[in-house]
């Protein structure tokens, strides 16, 4: 595979380590994937620098929530124009973090635009009182409602594959909803987020609500400490360390972790349509996506001919460090460690007896690069199929029906996400209804994500909580129930004290008359 280079690539290294002002503490390098060279070193957050960057968000969110939903909507809507303005340069330090296409690169800004304009439309719907009528006749002499009212400071702990996406685009729906915000990006991937949350602060001159702190464990640690609630989005081993440290603050989690989804053809699908679906759902993003096609069922009649096409497509595409250029499908890996994960399980299958048809080896020279491959004739004895890959890699597996395949996709301990590929809409509604996951598109990958009505997150070991839809912004309310008089009320009511036996016979004889059924039965005849 040709790899091309451009010049923009690199970029010229920022002179002084990224601090955030705040004093300078030890340091972790940022590096280009593309080459492996240091960008710059970012400041490490203490957990006294956690805490005080948690007490600046805590102290501004009353007057953040005070606003209302108006007033955080102008603030919002001047984020979405400042990332419009400085979309290319927020591209470009992407890209230079994590070895994205610039295609590629592009879809966190995208994201972020609209689902701006999502949060600041549906998030007063959403969150809007809601009126309760009471099951109980008597009881409706109240009026009973639902509040959303803001946890206070949310945190958020996110992974590299999508820097931003997964950091502030997970942020905006707490936002919207009223609280302050406190993001850990991954010391693999920073640099864009720092300086977004820097034009909110500098340039859109925004109230003091959204900050970020950097570091690793430590740092996250601190962070679930102060937190009233944590979104934490990575592996399934650090969501599990996640989840206890914040049980001992009894702070609420959404977890979003690994995924190993399938993708389903039948023997009546569109193949090429498949295909295409499939290169682009198993290779965007060189695979580093929780909801990639992690692995492929086909139906045997139609199994060669779609890896002969898929190998053909693949073949296509080219890999390199495309610059603002648009002239490379597949970028760089994001993290080294990943490359050796990667490196590995396709070495796992091809001992186990599976024909790699195209790549299958890592790239050449310095940096993070593995060549889009294609594996044939695997099977669930092999690591690729049963283990997250998150990297360019697409394993198929013949299968002898339907049936076959919707029991191989739902063996695993994940559940994230699943396609399926059917002759016609209906057929493929039936099989999306059998897969054990969060999301099915039929014929059809990775859509779901778009559709922000939609709730998006994991079954089983694929984590707990959505993001997205109505659930996606309650998440960061509490609720509160509230009951109001609406007529005008006695100086006590039967059911309180002083009990005696004459009340409470009359109150047993009413909970018989509401609850028994026949009226001979309400009446205790
Ligand atoms: P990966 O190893 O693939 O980067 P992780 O799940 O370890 O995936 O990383 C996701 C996020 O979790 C990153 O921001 C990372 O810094 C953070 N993290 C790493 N270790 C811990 C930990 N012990 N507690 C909380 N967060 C952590």
């Amino acid at each position: 595979m040709e790899r091309a280079t451009h010049p923009e690539a690199a970029s010229e290294a920022p002179a002084a380590a990224a601090t955030n002002g705040k004093p300078e503490a030890d340091t972790f390098d940022v590096r280009r994937p593309v080459d492996g060279s240091v960008i710059e070193a970012v400041a490490i957050d203490s957990p006294e620098s956690v805490a005080e960057t948690f007490a600046r968000a805590r102290a501004a969110q009353p007057a953040w929530e005070a606003i209302g939903f108006d007033g955080r909507r102008r603030w919002m809507e001047a984020l979405r124009d400042w990332i419009l303005d400085n979309q290319d340069r927020l591209d470009t330090l992407m890209q230079e973090e994590t070895g994205k296409v610039r295609a590629d690169a592009a879809l966190e800004a995208f994201y972020c635009l609209d689902a701006i304009n999502y949060w600041v439309e549906q998030g007063p719907k959403l969150l809007a009182d809601e009126i309760v009528t009471p099951h109980v006749l008597l009881l409706r002499a109240k009026r009973s409602k639902i509040v959303y009212r803001p946890f206070g400071v949310a945190g958020f702990i996110s992974p590299w594959n999508f820097p931003v996406i997964l950091s502030l685009g997970d942020a905006l729906p707490a936002l919207v909803a009223g609280n302050a915000v406190v993001i850990k990006p991954s010391e693999v991937t920073p640099l864009t987020l720092i300086e977004m949350v820097r034009g909110w602060r500098e340039d859109v001159g925004a109230p003091d609500v959204l900050h970020v702190v950097n570091g690793m464990a430590e740092t996250a640690g601190a962070l679930i400490d102060a937190a009233d609630y944590v979104q934490f989005t990575g592996s399934e081993r650090t969501g599990k360390i996640v989840m206890k440290r914040a049980a001992e603050t009894l702070t609420p989690v959404s977890l979003e972790l690994g995924g190993k989804d399938p993708l389903i053809v039948t023997r009546d699908a569109d193949i090429d349509r498949a295909v295409n679906a499939t290169a682009w759902g198993g290779l965007v993003n060189s695979g580093q996506i929780c909801i990639s096609i992690e692995r492929v069922y086909v139906e045997e009649p139609v199994y060669d001919q779609f890896v002969d096409k898929l190998r053909s497509k693949i073949e296509t595409l080219r890999q390199g460090a495309d610059g603002n250029t648009y002239t490379a499908e597949i970028g760089a890996m994001t993290a080294p460690a990943q490359v050796e994960i990667v490196s590995e399980q396709v070495e796992d299958a091809r001992d186990a007896g599976a024909r790699i048809l195209t790549g299958g080896r890592r790239g050449e020279g310095p940096g993070d690069w593995y060549e889009p491959t294609l594996i044939a004739d695997a099977d669930h004895s092999m690591k690729v199929m049963r283990e997250e890959t998150f990297g360019p890699v697409i394993p198929v597996m013949k299968v002898k029906d339907t049936e076959e395949a919707i029991e191989l996709a739902n063996d695993t301990s994940y559940g994230l996400g699943s396609s399926v590929f059917a002759g016609d809409a209906a057929e493929g509604e039936r099989i999306a209804r059998r897969i054990e996951a969060g999301h099915c598109n039929v014929n059809d990958v990775l859509v779901n994500y778009n559709v922000l009505g939609l709730p998006m997150g994991g079954w089983k070991n694929s984590g707990i909580g959505v993001r997205h839809g109505a659930q996606g912004i309650r998440r960061f309310c509490r609720t509160e129930a509230l009951t109001i008089p609406r007529l005008p009320q006695a100086k006590s009511e039967p059911i309180w004290f002083p009990y005696n036996a004459r009340k409470r016979g009359i109150v047993r004889r009413l909970y018989r008359f509401l609850n028994a059924r026949g009226l001979r039965n309400r009446l205790g005849l």
